[in-house]
């Protein structure tokens, strides 16, 4: 146990809900702060972000004997639907039998979390806007507006899980040494909508992540508990095949009948969503440090915001948990220490996966349509269920382990190299699950 103390949390969000509840069961008075309403009980449409949750989530719900409670409101996801336009889907599992990655709504999924953590004893102060800390003191600044009056309000310890454009992080740019970079996409998303059945059934297979992919935009589906999918049309926001070249009815129900066409039965309000729905933007940011002394400290998108092409962004906020616990264990009461540790060991791991998340918009926009990026993995696949111990696929690494992300990244690539040596072979077409190419690849191996 260690001796408790004061606690601030800035942000109800996934991360910071979690994070509240490790504090609480680590003895300490524990306050959540949110600009927002209570998520509960905001009307709520039920049309907002799905996430995958994988291995890193689950670890840090595990820890706390919560996973049960998130599974009741998930839907186990197995494969990815390709659907090439030709009426043809088809099918890849993403790893072994029995491997599944969850679908979540977020907003759902923060719903829950709000409620665990309140059972547990967390204070929940709702529709309070934090504009600034004072990090020698651990001091919140709080008030209605950003020239009005500020009340103060102090704590021992200051937690900025306030998101991607987060003001705790605001306040520590403003020291010297703090590095800080931010790139958003040129590529936005937008949400859409696919019902249920009348009979409430799903329309597509629930237990698939469904990719509609295009070369520079795709679409993509994933299941809801009461039938209907959440969509999400990532596109670029200027030039052909964009936001901006989408400006009319017409315009776009052309578009998805040609880009499309096997979603005209099943997104019957396409064009109602369409112009609706806000078009939203994707940001990578970058910064270090990520604590101040023994007083304040950043966790999830507040210092590692990335593109959610891997399905990560959640998850790897999660791990940060894990791993802060991790220091806690290790450093007791030297909340220095613990943030010293944390922040080292973290960082190279989320820049990892920025990276992997970057690169990974490409493999499923494009390269999943791609019949040699197919064999590829038709290859590998078969490879690591001959020889597991020697290979280790670079998703599964990322999804269905905890291995760090940078040591998953770093194999992931001297893999990819060795495949492009592989695919280079005469003839893989038919050889590729040959003895030839079993011997080529172990030999790879050796002088790799
Ligand atoms: C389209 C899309 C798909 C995604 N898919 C996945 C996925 O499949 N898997 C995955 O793991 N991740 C995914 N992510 C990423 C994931 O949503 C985020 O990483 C995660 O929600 C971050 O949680 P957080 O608690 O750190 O921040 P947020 O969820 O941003 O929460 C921050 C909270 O802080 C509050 N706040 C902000 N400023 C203040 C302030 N000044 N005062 C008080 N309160 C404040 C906000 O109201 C909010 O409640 C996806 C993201 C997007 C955009």
């Amino acid at each position: 146990m260690q001796t408790p103390k004061k606690i601030a949390v800035v942000g109800s969000g996934l991360v910071g809900t979690l994070l509240s509840i490790y504090l609480k069961r680590r003895g300490h008075e524990v306050h959540v702060f949110d600009r927002s309403p209570d998520i509960r009980k905001i009307q709520f449409s039920g049309r907002s972000i799905n996430l995958v949750m994988s291995n890193r989530g689950w670890k840090a719900l595990e820890f706390l004997g919560l996973q049960n409670e998130v599974k009741k409101i998930g839907i186990p996801v197995d494969k990815r639907a390709i659907h090439t336009g030709t009426n043809e889907v088809t099918y890849q599992h993403y790893g072994k039998d029995g491997e599944y990655i969850y679908s979540l709504s977020r907003g759902n999924l923060n719903r829950k979390m709000v409620d665990l953590a309140e059972a547990e004893g967390v204070q929940f102060h709702f529709e309070q806007k934090i504009w600034d800390v004072t990090l020698a003191t651990a001091t919140l600044h709080e008030g209605e507006t950003e020239r009005g009056a500020w009340e103060e309000l102090n704590f021992d310890l200051v937690f900025g899980a306030d998101g991607a454009f987060s003001r705790v992080r605001h306040r520590m740019q403003r020291q010297s040494m703090f590095n800080y970079s931010q790139d958003f996409l040129q590529v936005g998303y937008k949400e859409l909508h696919i019902p249920a059945n009348a009979d409430g059934s799903h329309k597509l297979d629930q237990h698939s992540l469904h990719i509609w992919p295009r070369g520079n935009f795709m679409l993509m589906a994933l299941a809801n508990p009461d039938g209907t999918f959440t969509c999400t049309l990532f596109m670029p926001h200027e030039g052909e095949n964009s936001f901006a070249s989408l400006q009319d009815k017409e315009t776009l129900v052309a578009f998805f009948a040609n880009h499309f066409p096997d979603t005209k039965e099943v997104i019957p309000d396409l064009v109602e969503d369409f112009f609706k729905n806000p078009t939203s933007f994707l940001v990578t940011m970058k910064c270090y440090p990520w604590t101040y002394e023994d007083k304040v400290a950043l966790i999830g998108d507040a210092c590692h915001a990335i593109v959610p092409f891997y399905g990560h962004g959640m998850n790897a906020g999660f791990e940060d948990i894990t791993i802060l616990n991790q220091c806690i264990d290790a450093f007791g009461d030297d909340w220095k220490a613990i943030f010293k540790a944390y922040q080292e060991s973290r960082k190279p791991n989320a820049d990892a996966i920025a990276e992997l998340s970057y690169r990974n918009f490409m493999e499923m926009s494009a390269k999943t349509a791609d019949p040699k990026f197919l064999l590829q993995k038709k290859i590998e696949k078969w490879f690591s269920e001959k020889h597991p111990q020697l290979w280790v696929p670079l998703y599964s690494r990322v999804t269905f382990s905890t291995q760090p992300y940078a040591e998953a990244l770093a194999i992931g690539d001297k893999q990819n190299a060795i495949m492009e040596q592989v695919m280079l072979q005469e003839n893989i077409e038919n050889n590729w699950n040959s003895s030839e190419t079993e011997k080529l690849i172990l030999q790879l191996l050796q002088s790799n």
